[in-house]
């Protein structure tokens, strides 16, 4: 069901409350941010917001400190540079409850910013005092942080029951529209493409997956599971022996759809520019590190006729060149093709970077274990707990 959008609410003189995704990556003294893409990601709601006469309460978690303060994950350096993003003020509060707070609550056109949520426990147990006493002094929810959105906590779930109005960010519903796009309704032919490192970690979407696409690529580590529930040899390869009954339970009933590599780039071992080769069966010292060309070919003439693809994981060892050959191929593959195209996961995502073909992929999602969620067909909690559209406009 739609869920209700921040430009369905009348937001002026209303405080709203917009969970962002802040979760930036810091310098190990945590004073510096590296990339501040997730905060500009957050800059059309938030703008959209102060526009519409609102007053702006941000909150987000940042790394993991357990719940206890820590300077080293403190949101400070988030607001300097969310103020000079917005030119405007960003007050930061030295918590993100309690009577300090309440002092501070922004009027229409001001931002303030909540520490880090997680310096309490209470944020991922979902506590519903600490979720009561986050809504307390706003009027509206609004949820925009997409990759937080697969976990029940207070911030994300509990808070909802305190507030009339829960409605998706700009962000969140970009998210939410492509990902639907292509697992519910998608062009055809539609294909998926999938690597990584581990089956178990992606058994969810494997299934769900086989219920929507025409065909379904592997290729990463995750082949070889598949390569011996067939029973060809993997070598040394990462395989997981306990997956290999259920890799060919799937492949008994997608034979038509799932497709392997038919040659592999095989190390003796696994270390930057390693002596390599490219075999069609691996032989029991060697390991394989990534689809070899033909499988490139083979897997690129599918994509080049695919109207959709959906890709999570990478091919092979991309952090270790030249084991990124397979990886950045099939990323340029994707981006010629012209299909709609829809990416998760941060690797895949460093590696339609690396190909340099960002701006022809339709859309990058922001949060890797939320898509990944998603595409197994599992309902988010976040999403959930969002109004639907049609209740909340009657
Ligand atoms: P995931 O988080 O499941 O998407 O897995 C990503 C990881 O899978 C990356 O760090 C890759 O290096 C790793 N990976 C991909 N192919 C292989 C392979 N053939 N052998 C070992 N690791 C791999």
């Amino acid at each position: 069901m739609a869920k209700l959008s921040i430009n369905d609410l009348d937001l002026r003189d209303k405080r709203v409350f917009i969970r962002v995704d802040f979760n930036v990556p810091l310098s190990p003294d945590g004073r510096e941010i590296t990339s501040d893409k997730r905060i500009r990601a957050s800059l059309p709601t938030i703008q959209y917001a102060l526009e519409h006469g609102a007053a702006v309460v941000l909150a987000s978690h940042l790394g993991r400190p357990k719940g206890k303060p820590r300077t080293d994950m403190s949101l400070a350096p988030v607001a300097v540079r969310l103020s000079e993003l917005l030119g405007r003020p960003v007050v930061i509060a030295a918590d993100s409850v309690g009577p300090e707070v309440a002092k501070m609550l922004p009027k229409p056109g001001e931002v303030l910013l909540l520490e880090n949520l997680r310096f309490h426990p209470e944020e991922e147990a979902n506590d519903p005092d600490f979720a009561r006493q986050l809504a307390s002094g706003s009027d509206i929810y609004v949820n925009d942080a997409f990759g937080s959105a697969h976990r029940a906590h207070a911030s994300t779930v509990g808070i909802v029951s305190f507030l009339p109005r829960a409605a998706a960010g700009f962000l969140m519903s970009k998210e939410l529209q492509w990902l639907t796009k292509v697992t519910k309704n998608p062009e055809r032919p539609c294909v998926a493409l999938l690597g990584g490192a581990k089956v178990s970690d992606k058994i969810e979407v494997i299934q769900n997956l086989l219920k929507v696409v025409d065909k379904l690529l592997i290729g990463g580590a995750m082949a070889y599971t598949f390569l011996r529930a067939k029973n060809e040899p993997a070598g040394k390869s990462l395989v997981e022996e306990d997956k290999i009954s259920l890799a060919r339970q799937l492949l008994d009933t997608a034979a038509n759809k799932i497709m392997l590599p038919v040659d592999h780039v095989v190390v003796r071992e696994i270390k930057p520019n390693a002596p390599h080769e490219t075999v069609t069966s691996i032989a029991a010292d060697q390991i394989g590190v990534d689809i070899g060309p033909r499988t490139v070919r083979e897997y690129a003439s599918i994509i080049q006729s695919a109207k959709t693809v959906i890709w999570n994981g990478p091919m092979g060892i991309f952090e270790m060149p030249p084991f990124d050959a397979g990886t950045i191929a099939l990323a340029r593959a994707v981006a010629d093709s012209g299909a709609v195209s829809v990416v998760g996961g941060g690797d895949s995502e460093k590696a339609i970077k690396s190909a340099g073909v960002s701006d022809r992929i339709t859309h990058i999602s922001t949060g890797g274990g939320a898509s990944l969620e998603f595409l197994g067909g599992l309902e988010l909690p976040g999403v959930a707990a969002l109004s639907d559209k049609a209740e909340a406009t009657a």
